[in-house]
């Protein structure tokens, strides 16, 4: 139960939405985060602004990828052929979210994005397919790219009064792709996560390379992967690459699952994985 009283409004568009969060309150999207949190009294806002009817659960392909709205839940994109065919990572990335059906059905990757969680699976995942979040508030709309929209662990770089309207997603199709993750159980949120992104040209030569690390340090961390380019990459090349990945955290995060030196350790292994699976990957896409 919800101790505190609070006002429920529910926009048909986003504007509204807009509109009635410049009076205050917080957004409403699954609700997954928000209510537990309420039903805890750890936040009590005066109004909830819920996302539901605003339709922001569009998941089109586009000319060059995939527009998904912030309301699309974990089960719409593992549906969806766009999602398949254009941003494969997303897919395979929502296939290993917990919590069952019920939160898959519920749960929607804009509120995991705004939940900024460092253990997510969403950040990493969203910065390794370089989406663009498209983002309204009383000031009018803007873009950030998804690498810049985590400023802190649980602080998004959106203002108060502002909501995610979604995301643009660039095409992966004819890309490899890698996601793994350490977790304690099958039940439990990653200890660390990888997302790579791989894209190899007709003769095997690597003309794109992504490695974005979760759950590691507060925000996602990028690697930096350059060295892979034009050349046919092998083992070798994977582990030069992810050797000296736990250097490269600014600052490794550690919680009740397990402590910042631990997530450093793990961090090289996990990205290695990640890595060598994307470079496995695109060469099938490549045969
Ligand atoms: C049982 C369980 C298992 C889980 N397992 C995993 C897992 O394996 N991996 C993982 O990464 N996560 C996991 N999660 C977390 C889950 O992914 C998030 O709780 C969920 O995605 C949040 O989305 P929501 O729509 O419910 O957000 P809400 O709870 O509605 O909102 C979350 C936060 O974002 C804000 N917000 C939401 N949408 C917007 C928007 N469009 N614009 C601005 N602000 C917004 C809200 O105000 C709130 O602060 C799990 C959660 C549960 C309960």
């Amino acid at each position: 139960m919800i101790p505190a009283r609070f006002r429920h409004v529910a926009p048909a568009d986003l504007g509204g939405c807009v509109a009635a969060l410049a009076e205050g309150g917080r957004v409403l999207a699954g609700g997954t985060w928000v209510l537990p949190e309420m039903s805890r009294g750890e936040s009590a806002p005066a109004q909830l602004v819920d996302l539901r009817r605003a339709g922001l659960a569009e998941l089109t392909a586009t000319a060059d990828g995939l527009q998904m709205g912030a309301m699309c839940t974990y089960a719409d994109l593992l549906g969806s052929g766009p999602v398949a065919e254009h941003a494969p990572l997303l897919r395979t990335m929502a296939g290993g979210i917990t919590g069952g059906w019920a939160l898959r059905n519920q749960a929607t990757v804009g509120g995991a994005a705004m939940a900024a969680r460092p253990q997510s699976d969403v950040p990493a995942a969203l910065v390794a397919c370089a989406a663009v979040a498209r983002v309204a508030g009383p000031r009018g709309a803007r873009d950030i790219p998804a690498a810049e929209l985590f400023a802190g662990a649980m602080r998004p770089s959106l203002a108060p009064d502002e909501v995610l309207a979604g995301f643009r997603v660039p095409s992966a199709a004819g890309a490899g792709s890698g996601y793994v993750k350490l977790k304690r159980g099958g039940s439990s949120w990653p200890i660390a996560t990888a997302a790579a992104v791989v894209r190899l040209d007709a003769v095997g030569l690597c003309t794109e390379a992504t490695l974005v690390l979760g759950g590691v340090a507060a925000v996602p961390v990028r690697i930096d992967v350059s060295a892979l380019l034009g050349r046919v990459v092998v083992d070798d090349d994977v582990r030069a690459v992810t050797a000296a990945v736990a250097d490269a955290l600014p600052e490794p995060w550690g919680d009740v699952l397990a402590p910042a030196s631990y997530r450093a350790a793990v961090a090289a292994p996990v990205a290695r994985r990640a890595l060598s699976a994307a470079v496995a990957d695109a060469e099938e896409e490549r045969a």
